[in-house]
């Protein structure tokens, strides 16, 4: 970022704080990235179109262009995510067709809009492009189960474009030991084809993510990767004790390696809820009817819309606030230092809390961040600067 930005950063703070108003001119002119875009997932769905307006009460949509321009945010990773299936050929074979497809999404959204986004490969790009007018995509994979258990098939999804890739979800696959796998650990970390894959993605130059992944595993992969390991969507354990949320043993460990923890929004994760027991289950039954349904989410998207209300109804949703968020920031601030926080709210993959409900809120965290007195330069690097080093850290280390 240029040096105008910061002075027009620090002005700004400052006349916001002498107006005590909540909405700061200087996040527009900053350089806002999200590292965990989960809105590939929508993209392809009937009655979604990233050009329109959606609103996250209409259809729960919390990503399109007018409300990135209206949050300022320029980009971010936008996520080819697979939910974790069967460790088997055919799980593989299957989850691998999924994956390609997430990946021609973004290929197809940045092809019909080319006005509007633009593809990101380097560390570089985001400045450029974000200065053309354009919107950020740069592509990372959450949960490495599609590769199956042919490492080169890494290989494959760089070519396409993807330079962060996560190695789990939400149980354990053949990479590594997940935070939250009802039947335990596995592997007691990382597997050796999951250091097979560190190794591969160090290589290639790509930033390796260890969100979802159990505190073994992290703890392993920061000792082994040659690069830092980024959180792209993560919270702090100390604010509230969950499996998903990470201990300040491995963030002090991490942000010594030279790793970033990007704070997500994900309610459940940021404190206790009070909603009904039976609204999860229900809610992820819900997810499960319509993925295999004919015609699967994108051709039922009204349908799973329609019943998803009903189930709000039914059972309604909690949230946590925005100060929730917040305090997770400022805590891993405190702790890690600035050069270590990031943002990874896990927009369209179960992100939002009151008074954060959508992109169009995001001037709200620049807000809070200036009223709290953190410097211009440490705000820019929340914002991505701290992401693209990590980047950048990959790149310089590829073919080595
Ligand atoms: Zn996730």
């Amino acid at each position: 970022m240029a040096k105008k930005s910061l002075t027009l950063l620090a002005v700004a703070g400052m006349a916001l704080m002498l107006a005590g108003c909540d909405r700061p001119t200087g996040h527009e002119e900053l350089l806002a990235l999200d590292s965990h875009l989960d809105t590939p997932l929508v993209l392809d769905r009937a009655g979604f179109d990233i050009s329109r307006r959606h609103g996250w009460q209409a259809d729960y949509a919390q990503v399109d262009l007018p409300r990135m321009k209206e949050g300022g945010l320029d980009g971010g990773f936008w996520v080819i995510y697979t939910a974790q299936g069967p460790l088997t050929k055919a799980g593989y074979t299957k989850a691998l067709a999924h994956a390609r497809q997430r990946n021609l999404v973004i290929d197809e959204m940045v092809e019909t809009l080319g006005d509007d986004f633009a593809p990101a490969t380097t560390a570089d790009d985001a400045a450029r492009i974000a200065a053309s007018g354009k919107r950020v995509v740069y592509k990372s994979i959450e949960n490495a189960y599609p590769l199956g258990t042919d490492i080169d098939m890494l290989d494959e999804f760089y070519a396409a474009g993807v330079r962060m890739v996560g190695l789990v979800h939400s149980s354990n696959n053949q990479f590594a030991d997940s935070s939250t796998d009802k039947g335990g650990q596995k592997w007691g970390g990382l597997s050796p084809l999951g250091r097979q894959l560190i190794r591969r993605a160090n290589e290639l130059g790509m930033i390796v993510d260890m969100s979802h992944a159990h505190d073994e595993a992290l703890a392993q992969a920061i000792e082994m990767s040659k690069t830092p390991i980024i959180l792209s969507h993560s919270g702090v354990a100390h604010l509230y004790k969950h499996p998903r949320n990470v201990p300040d043993y491995l963030l002090k460990k991490l942000a010594k390696s030279g790793g970033v923890i990007q704070i997500n929004s994900l309610s459940g994760y940021l404190r206790d809820l009070d909603a009904s027991p039976n609204r999860l289950p229900e809610f992820i039954g819900l997810y499960r009817k319509y993925q295999n349904a004919p015609g699967g989410m994108r051709e039922n998207h009204e349908a799973f819309i329609a019943d998803r209300r009903a189930l709000d109804k039914k059972y309604p949703p909690d949230y946590a606030e925005f100060s929730d968020v917040m305090n997770h920031i400022f805590y891993a601030l405190d702790l890690m230092g600035p050069d270590h926080v990031g943002i990874g709210l896990d927009w369209d993959g179960g992100g939002g809390v009151n008074g954060l409900q959508d992109v169009s809120d995001l001037p709200k965290i620049t807000a809070a961040l200036q009223k709290a007195s953190i410097s211009a330069q440490t705000i820019e690097k929340i914002w991505g600067g701290n992401m693209l080093r990590l980047l950048r850290q990959a790149e310089a280390m590829k073919g080595r």
